[in-house]
């Protein structure tokens, strides 16, 4: 099992402040390193559907507002859409009772619930199966995003090499490259 990311995101708490929350959008691409903050998976292959969700929900906000940079997180639509209004605790000071409920993906405990297997997100703890089960974080697309990437990464050093024509890492290279085709084209039509 690997990781489940490489970097916990952080919220910089010198931004400047803004009445609607939706213009913070580009102020948290770079804080969440242009990742969900929830699924991980790199905005660079469908940036049309990151979005901004509350983690907690402005229902159960009595001190938080809705434009309120410290609750605000980047998410993919997919994550946002399935964690919707869930929020069990109810509370805007209690966010899990350690079993039921979520974690700030910016707090590095949150990466400390899941896992990768071959790219596939698996939950590890009590916990991380509760948020991979409601985030819907077994969804096919976080899989491929995060081989996509690897794959993405490899051709790029590969590629910076610059092999002669007919050396071996040629023919690596269009393998890697036909894959990541493949995988594009899946992803495009989910
Ligand atoms: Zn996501």
């Amino acid at each position: 099992m690997a990781l489940f990311r490489k970097q916990t995101p952080q919220r910089r708490t010198n931004v400047a402040v803004k009445a609607d929350y939706g213009d913070y959008k580009a102020d948290l691409q770079k804080d969440f390193n242009f990742r969900c903050g929830y699924c991980d998976d790199l905005d660079n292959y469908q940036n049309a559907f990151y979005e901004i969700d509350h983690f907690v929900p402005h229902a159960y906000c009595k001190v938080l507002q809705k434009n309120s940079y410290s609750n605000l997180v980047y998410t993919c639509r997919h994550c946002n859409n399935a964690k919707s209004d869930k929020f069990p605790t109810k509370d805007e000071t209690i966010h899990h009772d350690g079993t039921i409920g979520f974690i700030d993906p910016c707090h590095a405990d949150y990466a400390n619930q899941l896992e990768r297997e071959r790219g596939k997100i698996i939950p590890i703890t009590p916990l991380g199966v509760y948020m991979w089960r409601e985030m819907k974080l077994y969804f096919l697309r976080h899989e491929l995003v995060h081989t996509l990437e690897r794959l993405d990464t490899n051709i790029r050093a590969l590629r910076n090499l610059n092999f002669p024509d007919g050396h071996i890492a040629k023919a690596i290279l269009l393998q890697l490259y036909e894959k990541a085709w493949e995988i594009r084209e899946q992803l495009r039509q989910m």
